[in-house]
This record gives structure tokens, C-alpha cells and sequence, in this order.
């Protein structure tokens, strides 16, 4: 959209842009920000704001960077809300029911999969996502998984290759066989359209091994990796994630001290890990499981980032504000470090810096909220306060 356009009167604006005093969040008081092609273009107190063709009024309320939701499954078909009852009634997560989806994955149609993946795109975008994270790995064939992410790429441009998810059935007593052919024809017909290859490295799922080899795999094609580690028990995927350099390991909850001590060791110059620990407490929730620990993560200066895991089996949820309740209630963390995380700290988990944070050069992702604070992203859980999104620079 051309034209320039002046978003004022905001009574808090995060920045995410520390210095000036404005704390890790680099909070503004009483501030404007203008947007010329699809861009930041600048940032200071109101009273000082440029002309411009058009104005969005916040009205005195907290504007923030729009939330960046770095680990989500949106390419699939059916629905588990059965499963879901039946743990809610005692049974266990098991990770079992990835299979379920994968059977109506592979039945449906390419335009099945592309409404559905349109319609949580959307329903995340209304609660405040402006990017988002979007993983193969409910087709665990060479043209489903080819198809799962080209679909994922009329989405966004981070797209992962997660055709290790699950052993899928046909090769139960043959898992050799499959990493073979995931490294094989599935990856050759997959990186075309992916920019990050994943692993669920897990009891159940893939041994270190296999996890080491598929993960190597994709980076010699030149595919950035990040892995699903430490979800249901102890076990090497973090440290795994460490030695190959990760962009994040996902999910983090059963943590050894040496995992602890192997993210802090990816430490940079900025105080932040190059690999992230991005915690997805909608999982936890959902399989009434024990949350992660974030203190003793981001006590060990460990980068940390919030994600929604959204997928129909053990995270059915779109919404970052709800996660970012949860990391405040549930993980300890504090209101500020919990927005960072949804925000910049999701950006950090995909390596990019246009995004999850407001200052001059940035992409003009932002939500303004109904509410004069940050704060009440936690303060008040479930209720709908996001009153506008900006994508891009465009109203949505
Ligand atoms: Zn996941």
C-alpha cells in the first residue's frame, strides 16, 4: 500500500529496542510511529510525530511488535478433540495420535489442506501473529511431505521440513529404511520449499542417531535446523541441537544441567544464546503435562522464546496471548520477559531481525492492544485484547 501512515497517541509502545531506559522491553511512553512501505520508518515521542498520509489513533493504549510464533503445525487434516477427552479423562500422551493425522492428511485434497491451513493463518493473525513458523510432517510420504510444504510457502516464508516426525506406520519394523529415504528422495523433494529441517528426537520417535543423521542431511543442502527435543522425558535432543549449531530446540521441559550449561555455552556478544529454548506451554496444557522451567533457563542466560506448537493432537491453539499467560503463570516468568519471548525472542528463534521488534528499518508487524499495558497480556488471560493488527504496514 502506498502512502505513508502515522500510528499515534500511544501510551506504551514496546519496543523490543533497548536503551533510553525503557527496560529490556525498550518501552516508549506517550509515542508515535511512522510506516512508509511496509517498513518502520521512525519512532519517537509523539509530540515530535511527522505528517503523514494517514493516521491509526491507539487511542492511549500499548502497542507492541507483533507476535512471532516460531513452532506451529497448521499443515494437516481432521481434528483429535476425542483424543483430547479421553486424556482429559486419564489417558496418557503418548504422541501416538500423530498417526491418526497422518491418515486423513494423506486422504485429503491439496485445497482441504490450504482452507485449513487459511483459516488458523487468519485466526492467528486476528489474536495478534504477524509471522509465523509453519512445519511439514503429517504427510511422511515424498509427495506429501512435497506438497504439505509448498502449501506452507503461500504462507510465510518460514517453512520446515519435518518429515521426521513419526516412523510412519508402513515402516514400523524398518526405521533404517525411513531415515533413509527421509535424507533420500523426501529431502530432495522437500528443500525446494523449505527453509529449516526439524526433528521429534524422542522415545517413540527418532533415536539420537537417526536424528543426527537427518538433521546433517538438511543442512548440507543448506536448510537451517532446529529440533523437537526433551518433550516427554530426559534424553540427548538439546545437546544434539547445541553440537549442530540449532537455531532452537523445542520444547525443553526435561532438562538436564548439561542441558542447561550446552545452551549457555552457545552465548553471543548481545547476552543472547545463538541456540534459543523455545518453550511451548500450549503442550503442556493440553497434555497436562508439567510445565518447563523458564527461571532456570533464563537464570542461565539462556535465550528463550514462546511458541504456540499449534497442532490438532497435544496443542490446538493459535493464540500467543494465551501462551504468554501460561509462561506467567505456570513457568515463572515475568510479564515483560514473556512478551519479549512472544516477540523478539521468536525472531531470534528463526534468525531474523526485520521482524519482532519496532524501531527504524523493521518491518511494521504491530498490534495495538486494548489495553494501556503489556502487562494485561497475563493480568487478563482469555479475554480478546487485541484490537488491531498492522501486517506489513497494512491494517488488517
Ligand atoms: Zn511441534
Amino acid at each position: 500500500m502506498n502512502g505513508s501512515l502515522l500510528v499515534d497517541n500511544i501510551g506504551e509502545l514496546v519496543t523490543n529496542s533497548p536503551g533510553g531506559g525503557g527496560g529490556p522491553l525498550g518501552i516508549r511512553r506517550d509515542a508515535a510511529l511512522l510506516v512508509e512501505d511496509g517498513l518502520v520508518a521512525w519512532v519517537g515521542p509523539a509530540r515530535y510525530a511527522p505528517a503523514a498520509d494517514r493516521r491509526v489513533d491507539a487511542a492511549g493504549a500499548a502497542v507492541l511488535p507483533g507476535f512471532v510464533d516460531s513452532h506451529a503445525h497448521l499443515v494437516f487434516a481432521g481434528d483429535r478433540a476425542a483424543e483430547f477427552a479421553a486424556r482429559m479423562a486419564g489417558e496418557p500422551y503418548t504422541g501416538g495420535g500423530i498417526r491418526t493425522t497422518v491418515g486423513a492428511t494423506r486422504a485429503a485434497s491439496d485445497d482441504e489442506l490450504r482452507a485449513t491451513v487459511r483459516r488458523l493463518r487468519a485466526e492467528a493473525l486476528r489474536q495478534g501473529t504477524t509471522t509465523i513458523e509453519i512445519k511439514s510432517g503429517y504427510g511422511l510420504t515424498v509427495a506429501d511431505e512435497a506438497r504439505s510444504l509448498r502449501i506452507a510457502a503461500e504462507f510465510t516464508e518460514d517453512t520446515t521440513f519435518l518429515g521426521a516426525h513419526v516412523v510412519p506406520a508402513e515402516y514400523a519394523d524398518r526405521p533404517d529404511d525411513y531415515v533413509g529415504m527421509v535424507c533420500g528422495p523426501m529431502l530432495a523433494a522437500a528443500a525446494p520449499y523449505a527453509r529449516w529441517i526439524d526433528v521429534f528426537c524422542e522415545r517413540g520417535a527418532f533415536d539420537v542417531d537417526h536424528a543426527r543423521a537427518i538433521l546433517a542431511c538438511g543442512q548440507a543442502v543448506g536448510l537451517g535446523v532446529r529440533v523437537h527435543a526433551n518433550q516427554l522425558g530426559p534424553g540427548p535432543g538439546v545437546r544434539l541441537g547445541v553440537e549442530l549449531g540449532a537455531a532452537s530446540v523445542d520444547h525443553c521441559t526435561h532438562l538436564s544441567d548439561a542441558d542447561v550449561e550446552a545452551l549457555a555455552s552457545t552465548g553471543t556478544d548481545d547476552g543472547g544464546t545463538s541456540t534459543v529454548a523455545t518453550l511451548l506451554p500450549g503442550a503442556e496444557f493440553s497434555t497436562r503435562s508439567p510445565y518447563p522451567d523458564a527461571r532456570r533457563l533464563l537464570d542461565a542466560g539462556v535465550t528463550v522464546a514462546l511458541a504456540t506448537d499449534c497442532n490438532p493432537g497435544s496443542s490446538y491453539t493459535s493464540s500467543m496471548p494465551f501462551c504468554i499467560a501460561l509462561a506467567v503463570r505456570e513457568m515463572r516468568m515475568t510479564p515483560a520477559e514473556a512478551v519479549w519471548a512472544a516477540t523478539a525472542g521468536g525472531a531470534r528463534a528463526l534468525r531474523r531481525d526485520d521482524i519482532g521488534v519496532l524501531r527504524p528499518g523493521a518491518r511494521a508487524d504491530l498490534v495495538v492492544l486494548d489495553a494501556p499495558s503489556h502487562l494485561h497480556l497475563a493480568y487478563r488471560p482469555g479475554v480478546p485484547l487485541i484490537r488491531r493488527v498492522l501486517h506489513n504496514g497494512v491494517p488488517q
